[in-house]
């Protein structure tokens, strides 16, 4: 199975089992699928106007969030620069999630790109946007709710972003795990705190 069509397999998945985040998650899979099938962006504009978020639905085709989504099927290189820790080797987009995975006693992080999807190391306790280590200004939330979901937060440059653990649930897709944990952005947010990067539906 493409990975699209894996991660639209498991978008409808977590719909049922979240139902306050299903809306999302049923949008994320119409794109995944659009992507499987290979589809030109007139089809996704066209998917979009039906079924995406009302501030997307009608916005031009020069919207930098189709760009984003184009960009995954075809990475563009990155011109000019040497890509920062926290930017992805590949194109250099800022990540969008992260994603533990056990090794040894404990677990490596890896973070994944918002556009290109690709993945790269990171330490462990330190913030993907401003690179703060101090102990004292990284927290992990966590809710029984999303057993393999950590939400970090960094209280040097108020932004947040998720951890999904592949430890805690091997058959996570990041991507699709990511867009159920709508009830957890709210709980950041509320907190004061920002998505490092917004994902497909926003938040
Ligand atoms: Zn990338
Ligand atoms: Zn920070």
């Amino acid at each position: 199975m493409s990975r699209f069509l894996e991660r639209a397999a498991r978008a409808r998945l977590l719909a049922e089992r979240y139902p306050e985040s299903r809306e999302g998650l049923l949008f994320a899979a119409a794109i995944s699928d659009w992507q499987a099938r290979g589809e030109g962006l007139e089809e996704l504009r066209a998917l979009v106007h039906r079924i995406g978020p009302p501030v997307l639905r009608n916005a031009p085709a020069t919207h930098k969030w189709f760009s984003r989504v184009m960009a995954e099927l075809a990475p563009p290189a990155i011109r000019g620069h040497a890509p920062h820790e926290n930017e992805c080797p590949l194109c250099g987009n800022p990540p969008q999630l992260g994603v533990l995975r056990p090794e040894g006693h404990g677990s490596a992080l890896t973070l994944a790109c918002s556009a290109c999807r690709r993945e790269w190391p990171f330490p462990r306790a330190r913030c993907p946007g401003c690179g703060e280590t101090d102990p004292d200004k990284i927290a992990f939330g966590a809710t029984d709710a999303f057993p393999a979901i950590q939400t970090m937060t960094c209280d040097s440059c108020w932004c947040y972003i998720h951890l999904i653990d592949l430890g805690k649930d091997p058959r996570a897709v990041p991507e699709a795990d990511e867009l159920s944990a709508q009830p957890l952005d709210v709980w950041a947010i509320e907190q004061g705190y920002r998505k490092l990067t917004p994902n497909w539906i926003g938040l």
